[in-house]
């Protein structure tokens, strides 16, 4: 998986990299593999919740009909609903817009034994309000460097971060909005404004590619993942946390002071009916 990743002080150019790849697996092969991890990632949910040492953060960033949503769906939909959290960041509201751009985002940000999804995520900072001119370049150029350095607080203080870029192409989005309005039970899906937001293709891809080119670091990697194919997408990304979250070197707590004492206690509950 690590040849998604992206080395720091990458020059990223888009066109170099797939979007329409199966990494040579059969699609039968990867839903059986994505069926795998879940349980996996929900077993090591469990275990870091447990310890409750760990902090984990994962961004989902990627343009419209990326797959955002699913590729959450997918990944976490084995693991105990009380275990992950998701935020969505949408269009600030005014109070938001009266403070800093990462003042909203650091309350959602995990504590120990959490697993936090940004859907969308303090990158929409750079992206949406730089190709809509909604601050001037003097302000959003200085942001790369904010957000390397926030992200480095949050990993100095024991989080984990990982930022998957959701690499989908123009044909694609087309079809997937399409699909959209052909399926009655998808059609709400459909926003015409999205279509409008299409029209921005090649300022958004310079955007994601600034983004990606000044913000993988060390201690909050990003990953370019193939999304053409929505199979092969779950299962990179779900590799990709269940090989992370794997390697924490996490352990079930197994000290309880006095534990001797509380077993006897019990059995002697056990035995006593009227206890
Ligand atoms: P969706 O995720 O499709 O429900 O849409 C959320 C919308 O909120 C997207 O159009 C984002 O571009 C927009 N959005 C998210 N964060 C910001 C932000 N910081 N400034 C402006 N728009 C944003
Ligand atoms: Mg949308």
């Amino acid at each position: 998986m690590e040849q998604y990743r992206v080395p720091p002080n990458t020059d990223v150019e888009l066109s170099n990299y797939e979007t329409y790849y199966d990494g040579d697996i059969e699609k039968k092969e990867g839903k059986d593999q994505l069926k795998e991890l879940g349980k996996t990632l929900r077993d090591l949910q469990e275990l870091l919740f447990a310890e409750h040492k760990q902090k984990v953060l994962v961004v989902l960033q990627g343009i419209d009909t990326a797959g955002k949503d699913s590729t959450i769906r997918h990944v976490f939909g084995d693991v105990n609903p009380q275990g992950t959290k998701v935020a969505n960041f949408k269009v600030p509201t005014q109070r938001e817009l009266d403070h800093d751009y990462l003042w909203r985002v650091h309350p959602h940000t995990p504590g120990k034994g959490e697993i936090v999804i940004f859907n969308r995520s303090h990158y929409e900072d750079v992206l949406v309000v730089r190709v809509h001119d909604l601050v001037p370049k003097s302000v959003w150029e200085k942001r790369y460097h904010h957000i390397n350095e926030f992200e480095r607080l949050l990993a100095d203080e024991g989080t984990t971060i990982l930022k998957f870029f959701l690499n989908v192409s123009k044909k694609e989005q087309a079809e997937r909005f399409l699909a959209r309005l052909d399926r009655p039970h998808k059609r709400w899906k459909f926003n015409p404004d999205d279509l409008e937001e299409r029209k921005h293709w090649d300022a958004y891809t310079a955007a994601y590619e600034d983004m990606l080119s000044q913000t993988s670091t060390p201690w909050a990697p990003w990953y370019v993942i193939p999304s053409d194919r929505k199979w092969y997408r779950n299962l990179t990304v779900a590799s990709v946390i269940v090989d992370t979250i794997k390697n924490l070197g996490m352990q079930f707590p197994s000290e309880v002071d006095g534990i001797d004492a509380y077993r006897d206690k019990l059995i002697e509950m056990i035995g006593d009916k009227d206890a």
